[in-house]
C-alpha cells in the first residue's frame, strides 16, 4: 500500500531535524507506537512479530524491567561516585555468569563505549597498537572504533594501526578448515602489520561475527586464533553485543561455544532490555595500571537505575530459563528454514545458534553468488505481511533473524509460514531461482 500522507510528513520533518545521516528500515518504513513481549503494533493498529531485536531481549516492555527502572527511578538515580549497594550486587552478578579469569567489569552506556574503553586498556596494558578485526565488523561508531568497523563503508577508513582479517565462511570454507584458515590470516595479519611497525596489541572479534553475515559454526573454530594472538603478546577481545546474554542457546556467552576464556569481554544492547546499560569485564591485572593512572568515571555508566535494570534482565533469563527456550525455539525455527530450503534452491544456506539465524540468499547452488536483490524482497515482504527481519552480510544477501529470546513454539511456526510465502512471493515476482 501507499505510505500515509502523516507519515510522509513525519519522514520529511525527521529529515529536516535530524539531519542526513539517519537510515529508516523498509521501502515502506515502519511507524510503531507500542510493543509487548515478541509483538509490535504500528499507529494503525496493525501487529507485527518482531524477529529482529535484538535489544528488547527478555521482550518489549517486559513488567519486571519496566518495574524495576521505574521503580529506581522514583527512588535515587545518581552515579558511580556514591557508594550504591545494587553496582556492586550488579557486577557480582554480572561476573558470575563468567569464567573466573574475568574478576572486573566497568560499566559503560552503549556498545561503542564499551569497545573504547577496551581498547585504551588493551593498548595500555600491552603497550602496542595494532589492532586485528573481521572484514566486517562492526564494533561501533566512536573515533577510536569506526576505524575498526570496516562495515561502515569507505567513508569510515580503516585506521592505519588496525588490519583486516577474512571471517569465517560457512558455504564457502568447508567446516574443518575454518580454524585453521582463520589463524593462518591472523598470523599473516600480525606479520604484514609489523612489517609496518606495529605490535599487535589485541584481536577483536564478535563471537558470532554477525555483521560478518553470521558465522556460529563450527563451534570451537576461534580457539586456535585465540591461542596465536596470545601467543603473539597480544590479548584477546570478545565483542559479545550481540551473542551475549543466552541469545545463541548453547551457552550464555558467544565465547563459551568455542570453548575458550577471553581477556577482556564487551557488552550491551540486550543488557538493559532498551535501557542504556553497556560494560566491559576483563582480567585484573589488564586494568591494575591503567586504574591507578587514569582513574574511570562515566556519568550515567553503572548508575541505580541502570544497575536495576541489568539486574532485572538477569532475573528474567533466569526465571523464565530464557538460554532453554532460545535453544528449543531455535532449533525448531533452524529446522523448518532447512525444510524450506530443500524446496528453494534461492537458499544456499541455512545457519545459525539458538534464536540467532541467518537464511542465504544465492542465484544457484553452483556458484552460490549473492542475491541481495532477493533478500531485499522477501525482507520487505515480511514486513508487508507483519513479520519483521533485515539482510546483512558482504552481498547484503544475508537474512537476519534475531527475534527477542521469549519467542514461542506458534509464533515461530508464524514466522517459518510467512517466510515461505515471501520465497514463493519471489519466485513469482523475480527471475525464478535456479
Ligand atoms: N559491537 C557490536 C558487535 C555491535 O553489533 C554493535 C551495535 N550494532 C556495537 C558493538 C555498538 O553498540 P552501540 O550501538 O550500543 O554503540
Amino acid at each position: 500500500g501507499a505510505l500515509d500522507p502523516d507519515d510522509k510528513t513525519l519522514i520529511d520533518r525527521r529529515a529536516r531535524a535530524l539531519g542526513p545521516a539517519y537510515r529508516l528500515f523498509y521501502e515502506k518504513p515502519l511507524h510503531i507506537v507500542r510493543g509487548e513481549g515478541v509483538w509490535l503494533w504500528d499507529k494503525s493498529g496493525k501487529k507485527y512479530l518482531d524477529a529482529y531485536n535484538n535489544v528488547a531481549s527478555v521482550g518489549h516492555c517486559h513488567p519486571r524491567v519496566v518495574q524495576a527502572i521505574s521503580g529506581q527511578l522514583g527512588v535515587l538515580n545518581t552515579h558511580t561516585r556514591y557508594l550504591h549497594e545494587d553496582v556492586v550486587a550488579y557486577a557480582e552478578r554480572l561476573l558470575a555468569t563468567m569464567p573466573d579469569a574475568l574478576g572486573h567489569v566497568m560499566f559503560t552506556c552503549t556498545g561503542s563505549e564499551a569497545n573504547d574503553i577496551a581498547l585504551r586498556v588493551a593498548r595500555s596494558y600491552t603497550k602496542r597498537q595494532g589492532v586485528i578485526v573481521t572484514r566486517l565488523a562492526y564494533h561501533g561508531l566512536t573515533e577510536a572504533v569506526a576505524e575498526m568497523s570496516p562495515s561502515l563503508g569507505a567513508f569510515a577508513p580503516r585506521g592505519a594501526r588496525i588490519r583486516l582479517i577474512d571471517a569465517p565462511d560457512t558455504l564457502r570454507v568447508p567446516p574443518q578448515d575454518q580454524a585453521a584458515k582463520l589463524a593462518a590470516d591472523l598470523g599473516k595479519a600480525i606479520a604484514e602489520m609489523r612489517a609496518d611497525g606495529i605490535e599487535p596489541a589485541a584481536f577483536i572479534v564478535d563471537t558470532i561475527f554477525s555483521s560478518d553475515g553470521l558465522q556460529p559454526d563450527p563451534a570451537g573454530f576461534l580457539k586456535p586464533a585465540v591461542d596465536l594472538i596470545r601467543a603473539e603478546g597480544g590479548i584477546f577481545i570478545a565483542d559479545e553485543v550481540q551473542p551475549g546474554f543466552a541469545r545463541t542457546g548453547d551457552a550464555f556467552w558467544g565465547f563459551q561455544r568455542h570453548g575458550l576464556v577471553p581477556d577482556m569481554v564487551t557488552m550491551g544492547k540486550p543488557m538493559g532490555n532498551g535501557f542504556p546499560v553497556s560494560g566491559v569485564a576483563m582480567r585484573p591485572e589488564l586494568v591494575k595500571d591503567f586504574g591507578e593512572k587514569a582513574r574511570y568515571f562515566n556519568t550515567f555508566g553503572g548508575n541505580p537505575v541502570a544497575a536495576a535494570a541489568g539486574m532485572a534482565v538477569l532475573d528474567v533469563i533466569e526465571d523464565e530459563a530464557l538460554q532453554a527456550n532460545a535453544s528449543r525455539t531455535g532449533a525448531f525455527i533452524k529446522e523448518g528454514l532447512h525444510d524450506i530450503a530443500t524446496r528453494r534452491s534461492a537458499i544456499g544456506d541455512v545457519r545459525g545458534a539458538g534464536l540467532f539465524l541467518a537464511v542465504e540468499c544465492v542465484t544457484d547452488h553452483e556458484t552460490n553468488t549473492p542475491d541481495a536483490g532477493r533478500a531485499g524482497f522477501i525482507v520487505n515482504h515480511l514486513r508487508e505481511n507483519g513479520v519483521l527481519i533485515s539482510a546483512t552480510g558482504p552481498g547484503a544477501n544475508i537474512l537476519k533473524i534475531r527475534p527477542p529470546l521469549v519467542l514461542q513454539r506458534p509464533e515461530a511456526q508464524l514466522f517459518l509460514d510467512a517466510v515461505e510465502t515471501a520465497f514463493a512471493a519471489a519466485d513469482l515476482r523475480l527471475a525464478p531461482s535456479r
